[in-house]
């Protein structure tokens, strides 16, 4: 197969390829498979000649797992992008260079269906659904890797081959431990995917039609803005907890706001706005969000701007909130930090955010607060590799910058941030009865380092009592431990 090195044209485009640019890599070469066996040739060559491989799909990580500099060869696989009915299957069969959006493009202009996936339609199905991978349509359907069927992984023997297996959900399959891991672990730790096959869990029969969810038939999407200069700490304390105890409320799998799904921006000042944005399905989404934001936004009692629009399903999931994903966006060096909430923040986490978030420092960031349950909570927390199933909010403390000194402030913020909110747990969200660890698809490195002081490990916040079963799958498939990064699944650790 072609190995792309640093004298091909193609070369810079492929290694700069990534959404997070605080990480670079310079892989010796790198590989475009297009299909599974080419991947198995990549992979046996990589080994064979002691080079260390690593695979990027759409080049979404937020830490530096595949733009590394110790990585020797980079497997990309976007090129394998097919969409397609698998009827031996009974399930769709999607390869991992696809992205979020194309999937979502084939899935329904081909059958009317969709997966519940990501928000962002640049995300590649290979490193998103591995991970768990929530979206707008997860408290009405559940994650994404709740509707993973079957997955093709080529992995690395003992003896240092390179074999491509399918491992199914059924509980017969040999494999089975395999398909168990990526339902929400899978990222860089056992192989490469090359191919997903997905279908609802109590799909019967064969009809494509009706093996996914149906889509929405539209969107009504909703943005509320206020300005930050009007908010002060009571008025800020009152919205962040009411969105707290709207969630706390309306989080049950079986509430009829299931339907919706909302984020709270909570804004630095610099920013100068602090926003809801959100989105609603079915025929009651008007009244789903009217009785939402009367709740949320209405006690505040100040000046705010509204704005309520139905799309048709594709035309939002291609370009979803293009305010959030504007040029330029994916041109800044990163940094996020991910918890599960099972209850509201308390009045101190509260104030703790009103602290950073009106800091005079030149940061650009700020905390979101995505609405999380729904359908998500029905499964076990064992059932599969995604253990959070009773948290109602993920939150994220985030900031990113441009030009290299924006770094030191920048970082130093958003660690102390996150560390602060968290003062009884040794600075990160350990599983208690608040909190609940946090996603490994926002994976952060801080957590396997002095800023966790909790005592708890990363993978205990990442995988709970999942991370023993997962030392046993990566000790099976990947015994010579050739797939692995700086939060990788260790059989030894
Ligand atoms: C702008 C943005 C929006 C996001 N929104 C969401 C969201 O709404 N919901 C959510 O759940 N997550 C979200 N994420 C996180 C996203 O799901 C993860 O970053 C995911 O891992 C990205 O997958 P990728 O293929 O694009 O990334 P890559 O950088 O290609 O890979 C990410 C990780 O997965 C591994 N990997 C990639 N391909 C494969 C493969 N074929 N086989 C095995 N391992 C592989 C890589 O080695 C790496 O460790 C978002 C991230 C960004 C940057």
């Amino acid at each position: 197969m072609e190995k792309i090195t640093a004298g091909d044209i193609r070369y810079a485009d492929l290694a700069g390829k990534r959404f997070n640019k605080r990480f670079s890599g310079k892989p010796e070469y790198i590989v475009l498979p297009t299909t599974t066996t080419e991947v198995v040739i990549a992979v046996q060559e990589a080994v064979s000649n002691k080079r260390r491989p690593v695979v990027r799909s759409g080049g979404h990580c937020l830490e530096g797992f595949v733009s590394d500099p110790t990585a020797q060869v980079l497997i990309d696989t976007s090129l394998m992008t097919n969409v397609s009915y698998d009827a031996d299957m009974g399930a769709f069969a999607v390869e991992a260079g696809a992205t979020v959006g194309e999937t979502y493009r084939r899935l329904f202009l081909g059958w009317g269906v969709v997966l519940p996936a990501g928000e962002h339609p640049g995300i590649g199905m290979g490193g998103h659904v591995l991970g768990g991978a929530f979206g707008f349509l997860c408290r009405e359907h559940g994650l994404a890797a709740d509707y993973l069927y079957a997955v093709e992984v080529v992995t690395v023997a003992a003896s240092g081959q390179a074999v491509p297996i399918i491992a199914t959900r059924e509980v017969s399959d040999p494999n089975y431990d395999l398909w168990w891991a990526h339902t929400g672990a899978g990222g860089g730790n056992f192989g490469i995917v090359t191919r997903y096959w997905l279908r609802s869990p109590d799909a019967t029969g064969t009809d494509p039609y009706t093996t996914l969810p149906a889509a929405p038939a539209t969107i009504t999407t909703f943005r509320v803005s206020w300005d930050w200069s009007l908010v002060n700490e009571s008025t800020f304390s009152q919205l962040t907890s009411n969105f707290g105890a709207w969630a706390a409320q309306h989080s049950g799998p079986d509430s009829p706001f299931r339907q919706l799904f909302s984020i709270l921006f909570l804004n630095h000042r610099n920013i100068g706005k602090l926003d809801i944005k959100g989105l609603a399905t079915g025929p009651q989404a008007a009244r789903l969000i009217e009785e939402h934001l009367a709740d949320i936004v209405e006690p505040l009692g100040i000046a705010y701007t509204k704005q309520i629009e139905e799309t048709p399903w594709l035309q939002f999931a291609l370009n979803p909130f293009p305010e959030l994903f504007q040029p330029g966006f994916d041109n800044a060096l990163a940094k996020v930090k991910d918890a599960f909430f099972k209850r509201p923040f308390t009045d101190s986490q509260i104030a703790t955010a009103y602290k950073y978030l009106t800091l005079a420092a030149p940061i650009g960031g700020g905390l979101g607060m995505a609405t999380y349950g729904g359908k998500v909570n029905t499964i076990a927390p064992g059932a599969t590799a995604s253990a959070q199933r009773d948290s109602i909010l993920d939150v994220a403390c985030n900031t990113g910058w441009i030009s290299p000194e924006g770094a030191a402030p920048s970082l130093e913020w958003v660690r102390n941030f996150y560390k602060d909110l968290f003062p009884g747990s040794g600075g990160v969200p350990v599983p208690n009865d608040q909190t609940d660890g946090a996603m490994i698809n926002h994976p952060d490195t801080d957590l396997a380092t002095a800023w966790n002081q909790s005592g708890v490990p990363w993978y205990t916040l990442y995988y709970k009592e999942n991370y023993p079963r997962l030392q046993q799958v990566k000790a099976k498939w990947d015994p010579l431990n050739i797939f692995y990064h700086a939060l990788s699944i260790r059989a030894d650790q």
